[in-house]
């Protein structure tokens, strides 16, 4: 699925060893070729790396993603419009019936994990395979295996304290005419423009002191 970006999907993190959502979205998602990427994914990145005993989680595989690929359709609404597709298209293979519901990238990755043979034709497919079908689409899981290193980060988490600098100058209250700004403050943002924001600002009021 790589270079797939999908623009209205809902992602949520969780942590499958004592069953907690560590973080949901909705937006933009990408795969890329380590995994994924996005906006949302940049969000997510930023609650997890804070997440208690995360390297053992995620050695253990304890992290998952759960992507919803139509967060717009209840699984009875997403069964109904599977099946209008399949009265559509009931003379064709499954594996030539789910072009209007998907992004092409998506469909044999999606026919492989259904467990439905691909040329099965589409009026013979059961109910029980619809049902794994809809899940599949409205629960994607994705197991986290690590973070992208430290060289491709878009921002940092961590850094100065902000109780060690005055906030309306920027001087360490700590050392006297040191005055600090941007990433080496222990703040940070969710992308968007936020984190320029803070580097200017805080340049700017370092700058003018
Ligand atoms: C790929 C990417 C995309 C991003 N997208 C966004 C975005 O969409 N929105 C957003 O808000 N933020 C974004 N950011 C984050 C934002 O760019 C940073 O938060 C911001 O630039 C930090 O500014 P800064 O001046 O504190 O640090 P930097 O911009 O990192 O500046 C530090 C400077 O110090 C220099 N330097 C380092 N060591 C030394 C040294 N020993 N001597 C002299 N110079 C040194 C470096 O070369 C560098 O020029 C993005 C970052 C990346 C990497």
């Amino acid at each position: 699925m790589q270079g797939l970006s999908l623009k209205n999907v809902k992602i949520s993190i969780k942590d499958v060893e004592n069953n907690k959502q560590i973080y949901d979205d909705f937006g933009e998602m990408l795969f890329t070729h380590f995994g994924v990427s996005g906006p949302t994914i940049l969000s997510s990145s930023a609650h997890l790396i804070r997440y208690k005993d995360i390297t053992r989680k995620l050695d253990e595989n304890k992290i998952r993603l759960y992507i919803d690929f139509k967060p717009a359709l209840s699984l009875e609404e997403l069964d109904k419009r599977i099946l209008r597709d399949f009265e559509e298209f009931k003379n064709k293979d499954f594996k030539n019936s789910l072009e209007k519901l998907l992004p092409q990238k998506l469909i044999p990755v999606i026919i492989d994990l259904s467990g439905i043979n691909q040329n099965k034709k589409v009026n013979e497919i059961t109910k029980e395979e619809r049902k794994r079908l809809v899940e599949l689409l409205k629960n994607f899981e994705v197991i986290i295996k690590g973070f992208r290193p430290i060289e491709e980060a878009i921002i940092t988490a961590g850094g100065v304290s902000t109780k060690e600098i005055n906030p309306k100058t920027m001087e360490s209250k700590l050392v006297k005419g040191l005055y600090f700004a941007g990433e080496i403050i222990d703040v940070d943002a969710y992308t968007g423009g936020f984190n320029l924001q803070i580097a200017y600002s805080t340049g700017f009021a370092a700058g003018q002191n």
